[in-house]
C-alpha cells in the first residue's frame, strides 16, 4: 500500500536526483513521504506547483519551499571548460543520469540533452573547470519522465558493476589463500 502510495508521489517529482530535499534521489524522498516521515515542501526544483501537488495526493495544507532545501529556479544544465578540463574523470561516477561523456586521461563533456541541472558533478572536478549555465531559448530539459529513464539505467550499470567487483575480489582472494595446513616431513 505504501509502496503504491510512494509510486504515485514520485510520479508527481521532477526526478532531477540532486538530493536538495536531503535524500539520496526522488524515489527515496518519495518513500520517506509515504511513511509520513518528512515535510511535503523539500524540493527546490519541483517549486510551489510541486509542493500544492504533493499536498493535494497526500491531504496536507500546501506549504511554502523549505528554504533549508534551497531555492525555486530552472534547472540550468553543466558545461566543462575544455581547456581547463584534467581528464580525471571523477565527475563520472558521481552524475546520476551519465550524463558527462569522457574517458581517463580525456576531455570530457557534458550531453546537454541528459543533463538534469542537478549540480552534483560541480563538487567533484579538483580544478572547477564544470560550471552552470541557463539552458539557451530552444534547448529543452529532459522530461521527468526521461530522467527517471536515465537514473534508473544508471544505477542498473552501477549495481553491475559492484557485483562484477564483489565477485572478482572474491575469486583473487581464493586464489590467494593456502590449499591446506603444510605438513612435517
Ligand atoms: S528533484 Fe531533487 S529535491 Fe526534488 S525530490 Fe528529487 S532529489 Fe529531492
Ligand atoms: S552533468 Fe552534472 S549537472 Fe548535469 S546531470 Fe550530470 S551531475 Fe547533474
Ligand atoms: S572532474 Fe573536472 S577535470 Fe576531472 S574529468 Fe571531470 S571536468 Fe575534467
Amino acid at each position: 500500500m505504501r509502496e503504491r502510495l510512494a509510486e504515485r508521489i514520485d510520479a508527481l517529482l521532477p526526478q532531477t536526483q540532486c538530493r536538495r530535499c536531503g535524500y539520496p534521489g526522488c524515489r527515496p524522498y518519495a518513500q520517506a513521504l509515504a511513511d509520513g516521515e518528512v515535510a511535503h515542501n523539500r524540493c527546490p526544483p519541483g517549486g510551489a506547483a510541486g509542493i500544492e501537488a504533493l499536498a493535494a495526493l497526500l491531504g496536507r495544507e500546501p506549504l511554502a519551499l523549505d528554504p533549508a532545501c534551497g531555492s525555486e529556479s530552472a534547472p540550468g544544465v553543466a558545461w566543462i571548460a575544455e581547456g581547463a578540463c584534467l581528464g580525471c574523470a571523477r565527475c563520472l561516477p558521481v552524475c546520476p543520469v551519465d550524463a558527462i561523456i569522457g574517458a581517463q586521461r580525456r576531455l570530457h563533456s557534458v550531453f546537454e540533452r541528459r543533463c538534469t541541472g542537478c549540480e552534483l558533478c560541480l563538487a567533484s572536478c579538483p580544478v572547477d573547470c564544470i560550471t552552470m549555465r541557463a539552458r539557451r531559448g530552444a534547448e529543452s530539459a529532459p522530461t521527468a519522465q526521461q530522467n527517471r529513464a536515465h537514473h534508473d539505467a544508471h544505477q542498473g550499470r552501477a549495481a553491475r558493476r559492484a557485483n562484477e567487483r564483489a565477485q572478482l575480489l572474491s575469486e583473487r582472494k581464493q586464489v590467494a589463500a593456502p590449499s591446506g595446513p603444510l605438513r612435517p616431513r
